[in-house]
């Protein structure tokens, strides 16, 4: 068992297909992290801010990065031999937890044939057969690398299916950083976007319509605004990417008839509640029928994949069927396939078990953390769907960006750093949502709370 003070300790042993964790009680030291601040100083010679996607670099709560060397089911373990409950799982995709045996043995031997042909492999259909059964809407769909590449295509072919251009998203919500998906609200449902990043033209933000969550008159007055201007309405349907915002009852449904009704495709951004708010996402749990679909994170196992797919009529217009130009080197990747089939294999095979194991657990963690933020008498919301959550560091409640943006986030920065130093690794930013997996155990759980009693101390502290 590694040494560094970290407080929690588990010895992961796979029992059912799962990793149990065993806490054992030690007096807690503050761990060191020495080699992760000089593997930091070297990382920022390469990659700006050091890091390769900017939420790793930990500005939003402070302290430095730890660098990780490897992780087991719920447990990460960094470069100074510290450990801790992994709550983001790489930003979704690892549900079934690290180093999952069947998902490892897969990618080892779809490696033995080559990494890489460019040429199709079965491996691809038998994906998306699997995909497929597990989401009604997508009848046919394209294998991609990230979820950016997914919904920028979804967009691309919602533009060429309807001869329109405008496409209307939501504050807060995330779907990559392509261009036209990059864009903030401007003032009213006339005004369109204004560039949510250097870099991005006006003329193309001004394609782009970003109106409240869970508003739909607001989407009503959009269309009333534009007639017969709209291209499509891009959401995600349980809302991951501003902290986790659960839609109103009617919203979804609104949605899908206010665009039916206007000619606009409906196209609901699963890359991150595919297969996690329910095996067939948002639109099994909510009973959602969309246009376009898109997927990324759990697909691929932990290895990049995304997917946009949904009626046939709209996909076939892709080439070299039609005129909507889409492509990728790596599309298809025979390694991704494996992790990706290895990985909603499973899911499928388990399903009643998984998704059962996925609610008890987060249901325990997210609320047994409330109850101790209530107990220590700091205001906290959560919002929480299966195995997707936030601790909105906010009297609340939280239902749309405004809302979340209410919150305290140098209070939830202290938090997290006072939870990092007791074991337990939370997702860096206040707007962002918190992940188990099905390797998170009763061990796991009675650990974050009892962790989470010391922080809310901390954070009434100062
Ligand atoms: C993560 C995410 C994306 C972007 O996926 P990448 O693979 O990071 O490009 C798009 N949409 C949603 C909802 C996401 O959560």
């Amino acid at each position: 068992m590694p040494e560094g003070g970290a407080g929690i300790q588990a010895a992961a042993t796979a029992a059912g297909g799962f990793y149990t964790g065993r806490t054992m009680s030690t007096s807690r030291q503050a761990p060191t992290h020495l080699r992760s601040q000089a593997l930091q100083q070297r990382a920022e010679r390469y990659f700006p801010g050091g890091v390769n996607s900017p939420v790793r670099a930990f500005r939003a709560v402070g302290g430095a990065p730890p660098f990780v060397e490897r992780a087991e089911g719920a447990w990460l373990t960094d470069a100074d031999g510290n450990r801790y409950i992994d709550y983001f799982g790489s930003w979704g995709p690892m549900i079934l937890g690290h180093a999952f045996a069947p998902v490892v043995e897969a990618i080892e031997r779809a490696a033995r044939n080559s990494a890489s042909f460019g040429a199709s492999t079965a491996a691809e259909a038998d994906l998306a057969e699997r995909v497929t059964a597990c989401y009604p809407a997508i009848e046919k769909l394209r294998f991609v690398s990230s979820g950016t590449e997914a919904t920028m295509s979804a967009i691309r072919l919602a533009r060429a299916a309807t001869g329109r251009k405008i496409v209307v998203k939501f504050e807060g919500c995330y779907h990559g950083h392509a261009d036209g998906l990059l864009v903030k609200a401007g003032s009213g449902v006339a005004t369109l976007g204004i560039p949510g990043s250097a870099g991005v033209p006006e003329e193309i933000a001004q394609l782009t319509l970003a109106l409240p969550y869970n508003d739909l008159a607001a989407v009503e007055a959009a269309f009333a605004a534009h007639p017969g201007a709209i291209a499509a309405v891009i959401l995600e349907p349980v809302v991951g990417n501003a902290g986790c915002i659960v839609p109103a009852p009617g919203y979804l449904e609104g949605l899908r008839a206010v665009t039916a009704r206007e000619g606009a495709l409906l196209i609901v951004d699963e890359v991150m509640t595919g297969f996690r708010v329910a095996l067939g996402g948002a639109c099994e749990r909510y009973g959602l029928d969309p246009d376009l679909v898109t997927l990324g994170k759990i697909v691929g196992g932990g290895l990049p994949v995304g997917v946009f797919g949904g009626k046939h009529r709209y996909m076939d217009l892709l080439a070299p069927l039609g005129p909507v130009y889409q492509a990728g080197t790596l599309s298809g990747n025979p390694l991704a396939m494996a992790a990706g089939l290895a990985t909603i294999g499973y899911l499928q095979e388990h399903r009643d078990e998984v998704y059962t194991r996925l609610e008890v657990s987060a249901k325990a963690v997210a609320e047994g953390v409330a109850a101790e933020a209530q107990q220590a008498g700091v205001a906290l919301t959560l919002n929480r769907v299966g195995a997707m959550w936030t601790w909105f560091f906010t009297p609340g409640p939280v239902g749309n960006y405004d809302e979340a943006t209410t919150s305290d986030t140098a209070a939830f920065g202290c938090f997290h750093r006072a939870m990092l130093d007791r074991g337990v690794w939370l997702p860096p930013s206040q707007f962002e949502a918190a992940f188990l997996s099905t390797a998170h155990g009763e061990a796991e759980v009675q650990a974050t709370i009892a962790a989470a009693r010391e922080a809310f101390a901390a954070v009434k502290a100062g």
